[in-house]
């Protein structure tokens, strides 16, 4: 790979990090695993006069998994997560879709700050922060703030964050142990990114009824999105095969996913109604994914 001329720096703190950001006024940009990054850099699609490497800033490193929540902090890489045990039942949902992203060799450079900046509609950890209402918790040289996943994606590769800011960690809320769950989707060969994914939870109340559905798509939009319409059909039923049907259907007419070289739009819609009626059934036999 031949990279454009940049410095380097390697801040060891979060503060000389959010500086030297600041001082750079948009010319700088932070690196992380370096998996998406230095590709866009190879490809002359950016070219920064700075690169501030995070490795060695304390703190975003860790994963707390707690009463009132998950905590993944921006540096934690994919395969920390696959291998914490806490994560298989404090967010199975989450700990069992990062086992898709990419190759063993990119997983264990990978981070969790650098996907969610990179903002790729069919990545998977985006996808899940959607799906779960998780906050992503961001700090700028004038303090810090807390955004919605649903509001921080504003399109393909874009995002809310501003020059100076850096992602410190992902915030979920806490996972109910008996909560249903499901995650599917499809790439061409293991290891590449989806052509499109979906991911479900729902609550059953006493009578075996749902509540609380949250339906997430990843690959058939500029962003991850969740689809309403699906989750009303769930919503209140026993989630029997008309209600999976229904779902289906309601969320191949709410769709009109773009075409690429990868798949048409038309095929997206129906791997969509495909994956939704599948991970349904699933999460209601309890199989998760
Ligand atoms: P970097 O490449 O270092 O940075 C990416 C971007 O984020 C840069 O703009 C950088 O400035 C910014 N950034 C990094 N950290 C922060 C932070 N804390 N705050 C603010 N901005 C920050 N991903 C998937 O989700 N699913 C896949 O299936 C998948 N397949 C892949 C296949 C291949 C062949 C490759 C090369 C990559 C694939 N990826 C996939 C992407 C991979 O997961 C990347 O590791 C990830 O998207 C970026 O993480 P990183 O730590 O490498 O970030």
């Amino acid at each position: 790979m031949k990279l454009p001329d940049f410095r380097y720096a390697c801040p060891a703190s979060l503060d000389e990090a959010l500086q030297l950001l600041g001082d750079a006024g948009g010319s700088a940009k932070p690196l992380a695993g370096g998996q998406s990054l230095l590709p866009t850099l190879a490809f002359r699609l950016a070219a920064p006069g700075l690169l501030v490497d995070l490795r060695k800033i304390p703190g975003l490193d860790r994963i707390v998994v707690a009463k009132n929540g998950v905590q993944v902090g921006a540096s934690v890489r994919w395969c920390e997560i696959e291998r914490h045990e806490g994560l298989r039942t404090g967010h199975p949902l989450l700990h069992a879709a990062i086992r898709h992203v990419a190759h063993y060799q990119i997983r264990n450079r990978g981070t969790v700050g650098g996907s969610l900046a990179h903002a790729d509609p069919a990545a998977e950890l985006p996808g899940i922060a959607v799906t779960c209402e998780a906050q992503i918790e961001l700090a700028s040289p004038h303090g810090r703030r807390s955004v919605p996943a649903e509001k921080f994606f504003t399109g393909a590769l874009s995002t809310l964050l501003n020059h100076d800011e850096l992602i410190v960690a992902v915030r979920f809320p806490p996972w109910p142990a008996l909560r249903r769950w499901g995650f599917e989707e499809l790439s061409r060969r293991r290891g590449d990114f989806a052509i499109a994914g979906v991911a479900v939870f729902f609550d059953l109340d006493a009578a075996g009824r749902a509540a609380n559905t949250h339906v997430g798509v990843i690959g058939a939009a500029d962003r991850p999105f969740r689809l309403r319409a699906a989750e009303a059909q769930i919503d209140g039923t026993s989630v029997d095969a008309a209600s999976i049907a229904r779902a289906a259907a309601a969320a191949m007419d709410a769709l009109d996913p773009q075409s690429d070289l990868h798949a048409s739009g038309a095929y997206r819609r129906a791997l969509v109604g495909t994956l939704l009626e599948r991970t349904l059934a699933g999460a209601l036999a309890g199989k998760g994914a």
